[in-house]
């Protein structure tokens, strides 16, 4: 299966993806981790990453898209995977369905976590991640930064919403249930998606 997962930071994306990539056999590719790898590992690509995360700005689709499309030309890709915060505009998602037509294949479905953005807000500024056994927070999480994250998913992220729905492609998911009910519900469509390829 080739799926996308779409919602704004803090939605759960990363903790679903994790979940739902192990059942269906497919890699979660998150652009978010592979920029912050790069970051970490102080490559050429973290280094042309790293001022645009700073800022909470997306990094430029050139560069975003080549990094997908490397990773998505990896063997373990080749039968499904799941994307975790690509695409992030329209032109990362056009880009993608180009690059899937010429495998000739096609994503089977985008799966969106609706979120309101005051949780949002309260999730993101508690949030922490472990990094060389401490928890610590995201640069990116600190409360100006999440502002501009949260801007910068409205104007650029969210017209991906009814792109995607007019190609019949979108399921929309309560993101404020537990990450058990989110992940039941996801679980109950994707197989429904599964018999529908079958039939
Ligand atoms: P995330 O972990 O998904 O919240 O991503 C962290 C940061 O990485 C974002 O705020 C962007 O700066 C960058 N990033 C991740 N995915 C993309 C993408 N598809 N396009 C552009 N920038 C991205």
């Amino acid at each position: 299966m080739r799926v996308v997962l779409l919602g704004p930071p803090g939605a759960g994306k990363g903790t679903q993806a994790q979940i739902i990539a192990g059942r269906l056999g497919v890699p979660a590719i998150s652009t978010g981790d592979i920029f912050r790898a790069n970051v970490s590992g102080e490559t050429e690509l973290g280094l042309q990453a790293k001022s645009y995360m700073d800022a909470g700005d997306l990094v430029p689709d050139e560069i975003t898209v080549a990094m997908v499309k490397g990773r998505l030309a990896e063997p373990d890709a080749k039968g499904g995977f799941l994307l975790d915060g690509f695409p992030r505009t329209i032109a990362q998602a056009e880009q993608l369905r180009a690059s899937l037509t010429d495998l000739g294949h096609a994503l089977d479905c985008v799966l969106e976590l609706v979120v309101d953005e005051e949780e949002l807000v309260r999730r993101l500024s508690g949030r922490r991640m472990l990094v060389e056994g401490q928890m610590v927070q995201r640069e990116d999480d600190k409360p100006e930064t999440v502002k501009k994250r949260l801007a910068v998913y409205h104007d650029q992220t969210e017209p991906l919403i009814e792109w995607y729905k007019g190609k019949a492609l979108l399921h929309r998911f309560d993101g404020t249930r537990t990450p058990d009910e989110v992940h039941d519900r996801i679980r109950a469509t994707l197989a429904t998606k599964r018999l529908e390829d079958e039939l």
